[in-house]
């Protein structure tokens, strides 16, 4: 299998390349060639393994590495400890059903990929026979940089950055990056908001001068966001697992559609499910699910993708996002793989803000259906699900539990297929606020309070997090990153 470029400016690389690039240099995004065909031998669902899953799919795409090596990873990755037993249990509340990606080390689902990601990226190092070291920029809404950090801390051959925006995270997420260990671990706040972070990261992957100075210092950048296929790919493998999880509890026919609602910020998630429909998936429609950000819920209705538009800071913080990356390699599909008309529209984005796709737009229309909600409507959702259910959900998960509830409204719906993507203890203050308890106090105790309220155990990974000593304090200013990246790499 082989990956070519969003923008028609690359030729096509081997799936190693693709992850040891992150993303196209120049700009652009790498997706396979074709999407293989999948359907797991084990019966219609009530069968399927996280860990089989996770083999033939990874299999399928990386047809460059060797199948054992990949059987190892998986292992490593999922039944080394770092997951409780279920990985991803699906979890029925009410009329839904909640696929709960927060079981991994980190609380928040972007451990289910990057658990693997450095697995996959140093493997491919090796492979190309390159003695490079490399050095993987992240920016974060809050969750991706935790879960980088504890995926490629003391790797050998890898340096991390982390950029998170100084305000926009939750404390406890800044928290957790800031007591992050490892000889190969740096943290910086940005003034700035996300999309400034993932501007400058994106800037110095496309810089040209920068990558030659690099290169002769022995290095490259890659990237742990899923704008990197290695960080995209495993996320295919819970969406087959949440099926069958549902066809196994008697929420699904065998066969039949699902539908899935997706909390979106950069769009790797439910890019990740139309990639399994794409496999053969019995997904209906893809619900993407947005806060009062709500930059994809405009496009997604009008085909009109403005960026000029103010940004909020909410309590969903991770999906705090005008520049949704991953909708470049939705609207790539929705046009038919043209590159250069891909290339043309976010040219016009980076010129201007904003563009249009009219064709596009009517050829999603059927398979995406877009909702947002409102801080009052995430709260809502999550006291009406307590007092009903006894289940707490996390404010990312109660924006989509809220446009579920639209999307029903207004659409015949299939048996629908929510993804919760973190645990409600990283957002205590939230949580506690809908709840209409107590939110004085210091946030480690938030946590504390939450579970003596609910009755909930807090998440092992948020344990005495407030406890653990500092050790990231640098700050910068929005047009220091490349600065920064340059000191920390002795290039300056
Ligand atoms: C990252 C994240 C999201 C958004 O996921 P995308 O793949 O960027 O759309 C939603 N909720 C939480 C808790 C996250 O950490």
């Amino acid at each position: 299998m082989e990956y070519i470029s969003t923008r028609a400016n690359h030729q096509p690389v081997s799936a190693g390349e693709a992850i040891r690039l992150g993303m196209v240099p120049g700009g652009g995004l790498f997706v396979p060639q074709s999407f293989p065909a999948y359907q797991p031998a084990a019966g219609q669902g009530a069968n399927w393994s996280y860990d089989q899953l996770a083999r033939d799919i990874l299999g399928l795409y990386l047809t460059d590495y060797d199948p054992a090596a990949l059987a190892a990873m998986v292992d490593a990755a999922y039944y080394g400890g770092q997951f409780d037993a279920g990985i991803a249990p699906v979890v029925p509340v009410g009329e839904n059903a909640i696929l709960e990606l927060w079981h991994g080390p980190t609380a928040a689902f972007k451990d289910m990929a990057l658990q693997l990601t450095p697995r996959l990226l140093t493997a491919a190092v090796a492979q190309s026979g390159q003695e490079q070291e490399t050095v993987i920029l992240v920016a974060t809404s809050g969750d991706t940089g935790k879960a980088a950090l504890e995926g490629f801390k003391n790797v050998p051959g890898i340096k991390i950055i982390v950029f998170y925006p100084a305000q926009g995270v939750s404390p406890i997420q800044e928290l957790q990056m800031r007591v992050t260990d490892g000889d190969n671990t740096y943290v910086a706040a940005v003034e700035g908001n996300f999309d400034d972070c993932q501007t400058a990261v994106k800037q110095l992957f496309a810089d040209a001068a920068l990558e030659a100075k690099l290169a002769a210092a022995g290095k490259r950048f890659s990237s742990a966001n899923s704008i990197n296929w290695g960080r995209l790919l495993p996320q295919i493998v819970y969406y087959y697992y949440g099926y069958g999880q549902m066809v196994s509890q008697g929420l699904v026919e065998p066969g039949r559609p699902i539908d899935v609602v997706v909390p979106t910020g950069n769009f790797g998630n439910i890019l990740a499910a139309y990639y399994a429909q794409r496999m053969g998936l019995p997904l209906g429609r893809l619900v993407c699910a947005s806060n009062r950000n709500n930059v994809l819920t405009e496009a997604i209705a009008s085909g009109h993708y403005n960026s000029r538009r103010p940004f909020y800071k909410t309590t969903s913080p991770s999906m705090d996002i005008l520049i949704s990356s991953n909708f470049e390699r939705f609207l790539f599909e929705m046009l038919d793989r043209d590159g250069q008309a891909c290339a043309g529209l976010y040219q016009q984005l980076a010129a201007t803000g904003a563009f249009a796709c009219p064709q596009a737009q009517a050829r999603w229309e059927g398979l995406l259906w877009g909702g947002c909600a409102s801080e009052e409507e995430g709260a809502a959702a999550i006291a009406q699900t307590w007092k009903q259910h006894h289940y707490l959900l996390d404010p990312h998960t109660a924006v989509a539990v809220a446009v579920a509830q639209q999307y029903r409204q207004q659409q015949e719906a299939a048996p629908l297929l929510i993804v919760s993507t973190a645990s409600p203890f990283k957002f205590p203050r939230a949580a506690l606020s809908a709840l209409g308890a107590d939110t004085s106090g210091p946030e480690g105790a938030l946590c504390d309070r939450l579970s003596q309220v609910t009755g909930w155990p807090v998440h092992p990974a948020l344990q005495g997090v407030e406890q653990k000593p500092l050790r990231h304090h640098a700050r910068i200013p929005r047009e220091g990153i490349g600065a920064y990246v340059e000191e920390v790499l002795g290039l300056r």
